[in-house]
């Protein structure tokens, strides 16, 4: 498995199972699963609400000798409503409990927006933070002080523009190890790879196929959909690779990492192979070519307008600037 190297020299694998709408019931055995396939990367949040149940499974293949500890690279993130400093740290020892393990290979700040301590998801305007409330150089200081304590191993950010992680640097602060965004053929941020890249911050793409496992009514009709794409579905014929096979061997070629989500054991198989296939450069290239084909379509899957209701101190003008 093809691993890239953090700032610390710590290796990342490329692949790692996404755990976000893995449900309660499913998504512990979908763990074992994916641990007996060769799994090792695995992405959590406590926002995702099954960390309990991922520690457990996880704990239990150590137990059962399936593999070790320090054969796992586990991330979590710190939820929007432990922003401040000093709600950090017992934001991720709460984790560490759910996730039955002393440390984090890698910790994110969620997204870049604050809720009031004890807000899971807020009802209307008054449950925000606002950033001069809770300035982003105070979280990444909390985190700088977990990674310090031996907490994690590795911090990082998700949703990050290049502005905002520049805030971070122009307070003197640590450089994150990792981006995690969304990224697939159908949007690519070529220019934040690039940026990234040059500034020694890897990149997770999430929702690298779609994410097409929300409710329909979840669904926008313009949203991308990558695996559906024509161009997609010609390599995958070409190679007799499957759709998401190719999604997950581009993302992976063009130098990130990536984290499909699957709970079936015949996705689970094929996304894991996937890491282990090529593409010839007349794929890459057709695929690189697909980015903002469709002007004036939907860019982006995840549109973080669920933080940016009327009255909400944030705008997603402002959080993708
Ligand atoms: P995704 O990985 O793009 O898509 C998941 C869907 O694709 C599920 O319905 C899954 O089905 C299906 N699938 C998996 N493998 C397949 C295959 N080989 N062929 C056809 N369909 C397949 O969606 P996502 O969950 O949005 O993104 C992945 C992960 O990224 C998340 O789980 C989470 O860990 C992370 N993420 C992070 C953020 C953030 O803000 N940082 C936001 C979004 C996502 P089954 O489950 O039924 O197998």
């Amino acid at each position: 498995m093809k691993s890239y190297e953090l700032q610390s020299g710590d290796h990342m694998p490329a692949l790692g199972l996404g755990t976000w709408q893995a449900e309660p019931g499913e998504v512990g055995r979908a763990v074992r699963e994916a641990i007996r396939i060769g799994y090792r990367h695995f992405d959590c949040a406590p926002a995702y609400r099954n960390e309990a149940e991922i520690g457990a499974a996880l704990n239990a293949a150590i137990g059962d000798g399936e593999v070790s500890r320090e054969e796992l690279w586990i991330t979590s993130k710190l939820w929007n409503s432990d922003h401040l400093r000093d709600d950090v740290k017992p934001a991720l020892e709460k984790t560490l409990a759910d996730l039955q393990t002393h440390y984090l290979d890698l910790y994110l700040v969620h997204w870049p927006i604050a809720f009031k301590p004890g807000i899971d998801f807020p009802t209307g305007p008054e449950d925000y933070l606002s950033l001069e409330e809770a300035p982003l150089a105070a979280t990444w200081a909390g985190m700088e002080e977990v990674l310090e304590a031996g907490l994690c191993r590795n911090i990082g950010v998700s949703n990050f523009t290049e502005s905002k992680i520049n805030r971070l640097l122009e307070a003197g602060q640590q450089m994150p190890a990792v981006n995690q965004i969304e990224l697939h053929p159908l949007f690519q941020q070529k220019d934040l790879l690039q940026w990234c890249g040059n500034h020694g911050i890897v990149l997770t793409a999430y929702s690298p196929l779609g994410s097409g496992g929300r409710p329909e009514e979840m669904r926008n009709p313009d949203e991308p959909r990558p695996l559906e794409h024509p161009v997609i579905r010609k390599i995958a014929s070409k190679h007799d690779f499957g759709p998401a096979q190719v999604l997950i061997s581009w993302a992976i070629q063009r130098g990130t990492s990536v984290i499909p989500k699957a709970v079936r054991d015949e996705h689970l198989r094929a996304n894991f192979e996937a890491a282990g296939l090529e593409l010839d450069d007349e794929d890459m290239a057709a695929i690189n070519a697909l980015d903002n084909e469709e002007p004036g379509s939907q860019e982006r899957i995840v549109t973080g307008d669920f933080f940016c209701p009327p009255g909400s101190p944030y705008t997603t003008a402002w959080l993708w600037a």
